[in-house]
């Protein structure tokens, strides 16, 4: 048997940064990740906008709201300490719709609540912060501190501070099963005895919760964020632009983001998905899953839970280029077709939780101790930005 104080399951961002906060607070204990991936970087972590959220979407209260925030701040400082690379660039919200000036003015109130700089801008303020928006209302929002960092290059600036720290990344070693109670976790390099065990899985927190036999309400369903690449690379944006979203619709609708390489991608789409690591065709589609996730998936259709029939509606649109095209003329002017293509290696699946009970998606992380157990279980949007507060909210909440 395996000693030590830490085992996280799972090496994204989410675990990576559990791992260096607790080596922060305890620096002589023993701490261990395993990862199934060779790195941290194959799932969501990898696989993001690269956006640091600044807060104003979450209700008011909610921990989404207070760890976007703080981790917003935390996220620019520790990016600015090691000197990654990051584009203050700002975020405009552009009204799609004439129904969406509402949804506005609901937005401005929820980023104010939240303590976030957000300003109403005309359309001339709106055109020149960035010439290719589509101010068709004469009004937009625009958030300065919203930015893009590179999420592979953060994630493995903090994989090594947990290395240098003297922790311990075994990749490619999934967890196998748990023993929540005594804190052993059985792998095929041996079995883990911790004082404490925090299950990061990302997509498969769910599952790994249940093979540790935790039962809760909860119900996973995931959704597919595909997106399009502008193939001219002389094409530049100076700010993120995003529309104001429905926030009936638990996703943020199809928007900007370009990266450190000068790449501008237009997405994500938020598809419904029968498998957890589903990127392309019918890879990571288990059988007995996909079936269950199918049930649950038609079900919540005909219910239209959460607008869901109405956003696969949406959907349906986004599988052609013009349908793409058509939702971006909504906030961007001048995108044709043409000049798009669908990224094959930019596609990311969220990890989506349903409420059996409420019958709705979660809207919130949500963390779940279970005797030496800690289960995250929706390490939705924005975690990425969150994760460093994310990791002190965790550890102060729960650790005994
Ligand atoms: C399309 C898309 C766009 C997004 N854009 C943004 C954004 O701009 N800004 C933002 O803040 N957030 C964004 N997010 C959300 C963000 O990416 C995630 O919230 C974040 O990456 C979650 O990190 P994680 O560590 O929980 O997940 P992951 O990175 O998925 O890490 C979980 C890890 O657990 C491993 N694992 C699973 N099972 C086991 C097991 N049994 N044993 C060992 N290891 C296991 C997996 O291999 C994986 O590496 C976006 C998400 C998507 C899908």
């Amino acid at each position: 048997m395996k000693t030590c104080d830490l085992l996280v399951i799972g090496g994204g961002i989410v675990g990576l940064t559990l791992a260096r906060e607790w080596l922060i607070r305890h620096p002589t204990s023993k701490v261990v990740v395993l990862e199934k991936e060779a790195n941290s970087v194959s799932h969501g972590t990898g696989r993001n906008s690269g956006v640091v959220h600044s807060g104003i979407y979450y209700s008011e209260g909610s921990l989404r709201a207070r760890l976007c925030v703080s981790g917003c701040q935390q996220m620019l400082d520790y990016v600015a300490a090691h000197d990654l690379w990051i584009d203050r660039c700002g975020k405009l919200l552009v009204p799609p719709s004439e129904s969406a000036l509402e949804s506005m003015q609901r937005l401005l109130d929820r980023g104010r609540a939240n303590g976030v700089d957000i300003h109403r801008v005309t359309g001339q303020e709106a055109l020149q912060l960035e010439p290719r928006v589509n101010p068709q209302f004469d009004q937009a929002l625009f958030v300065p501190i919203t930015s893009v960092v590179n999420p592979k290059e953060v994630a493995e600036r903090v994989r090594l501070d947990v290395l240098e720290a003297g922790g311990v990344i075994h990749y490619k070693i999934p967890a196998q099963s748990i023993h929540s109670r005594r804190g052993t976790v059985q792998t095929s390099i041996g079995t883990f005895e911790a004082g404490t065990v925090i299950n990061a899985a990302g997509l498969f927190a769910d599952q790994v919760a249940k093979r540790a036999g935790l039962q809760t309400r909860y119900r996973f369903q995931p959704f597919k964020g595909k997106y399009w690449k502008h193939k001219d690379p002389s094409f530049q944006m100076q700010r993120l632009v995003y529309p104001v979203p429905d926030l009936n619709l638990p996703f943020l609708g199809v928007h900007s983001a370009h990266n450190q390489a000068g790449d501008v991608y237009f997405g994500p789409s938020s598809t419904p998905v029968i498998g957890r690591e589903n990127y392309q065709g019918l890879q990571g589609i288990s059988f007995g899953d996909g079936l269950s996730l199918s049930a649950a998936l038609i079900a919540k259709f005909v219910q239209n839970t959460n607008g869901l029939r109405t956003l696969a509606m949406r959907e349906l649109k986004l599988m052609r280029m013009r349908g793409v095209c058509d939702e971006l003329s909504k906030i961007l002017t001048g995108i044709e077709p043409g000049h798009l293509e669908q990224s094959l290696v930019k596609v990311g699946i969220r990890s989506q939780i349903f409420d059996s009970t409420t019958q709705h998606l979660v809207n919130d992380f949500v963390v779940v101790p279970d005797g030496r157990a800690i289960h995250i279980l929706n390490a939705i949007s924005p975690a990425f930005t969150a994760s460093f507060a994310f990791a002190k909210h965790i550890l102060d909440e729960y650790q005994q």
